[in-house]
């Protein structure tokens, strides 16, 4: 009897299991459909000098223009691309889209750095060095320093030397490396030092409360400290007001983005809004 009670319990966890993958594939189909309909873009968060307000670059955000639920933030639906091998597809399109509006960008006179968040199985994805050379090429007028890939400290955890490999590919490309959300994962300092990084991005976490929190004030200290060993430039994100983006210039760092700066903007109007507040918008 408990015998039959455990293959009950076996077949309930199958029954179970299968239903959650079901479910996950009509997720992943559901974003392919987007992808196909044209319901996915980027939305454009820009990236200032704290000090002088000018525009130095933005971040490419992926949103999903839902018919029926509205602006979707990706944490609505790529963990579950992420989990499946649609990852690099997405990815890539990502990286296509980016690249064609650096090049619109160019074109308008409007010459910035774009960011793009690279995920570990994108990044571990088959043949990612050589798709990423032929998409420069087919975009000869930009030149590939403007391109900055930003990266979780997760895609060095489980091999570090592909991650070495890969990234040491794409710093022969002429792209630029950073290390998003610096500090919430679990890379080892070690390991990031063995990665040919250009960039540290202060994750917000730490940036939201240093100034009421002495530890993350302390904790921001050492990013900035460490980011001058490493020979990295600094980026802070989720500056919500005056006084981070004060509190972090008094501390060494000075670039960064936040809602206190600028929201994520629709594709198109970054040129705009650029335009608008001239060459530097002083930051009150
Ligand atoms: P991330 O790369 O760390 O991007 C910063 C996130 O912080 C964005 O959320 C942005 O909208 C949000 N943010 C900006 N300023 C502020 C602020 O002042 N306060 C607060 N609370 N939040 C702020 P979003 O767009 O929802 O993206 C979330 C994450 O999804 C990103 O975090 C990134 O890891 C991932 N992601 C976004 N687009 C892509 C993509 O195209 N590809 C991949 N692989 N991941 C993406
Ligand atoms: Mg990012
Ligand atoms: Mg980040
Ligand atoms: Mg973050």
């Amino acid at each position: 009897r408990v015998k039959r009670s455990g293959r009950d319990g076996v077949q309930f966890f199958d029954v179970e299991k299968r239903r959650h993958r079901e479910a996950q594939a009509q997720a992943v189909l559901r974003v392919q459909q987007a992808l196909d309909a044209g319901e996915l873009c980027l939305y454009y968060q820009p990236k200032l000098d704290l000090v002088s307000g000018a525009l130095l670059g933005a971040e490419a955000l992926l949103r999903w223009r839902h018919p029926q639920r509205g602006l979707l933030a990706p944490a609505t639906f790529l963990p579950t691309v992420e989990r499946s091998g649609m990852a690099a597809q997405l990815g890539h399109w990502v990286l296509e889209q980016a690249l064609d509006q650096l090049r619109r960008w160019r074109a308008a006179g409007l010459d910035i750095e774009l960011s793009v968040n690279i995920s570990p199985r994108h990044l571990a994805a088959p043949a990612f060095g050589p798709r990423l050379a032929a998409l420069l090429a087919r975009h000869p007028d930009v030149p590939p320093d403007r391109l900055v890939l930003e990266l979780l400290e997760s895609s060095a955890l489980d091999d570090v030397e592909q991650a070495k490999r890969l990234l040491a590919d794409c710093k022969r490309l002429g792209l630029r490396l950073a290390m998003d959300d610096f500090g919430t994962g679990y890379a080892t300092l070690s390991v990031l030092k063995q990665l040919p990084l250009d960039q540290l991005k202060i994750d917000r976490s730490f940036v939201q409360t240093m100034l009421v929190d002495p530890q993350d004030r302390a904790l921001v200290q050492g990013v900035i400290a460490l980011a001058g060993q490493f020979g990295c430039a600094l980026v802070a994100e989720g500056v919500e007001s005056p006084a981070h983006a004060q509190a972090l210039v008094a501390l060494g760092c000075h670039v960064g983005q936040g809602s206190g700066l600028c929201d994520p903007l629709p594709p198109d109007e970054l040129l705009d809004w650029a335009r608008r507040r001239g060459p530097s918008g002083a930051i009150t």
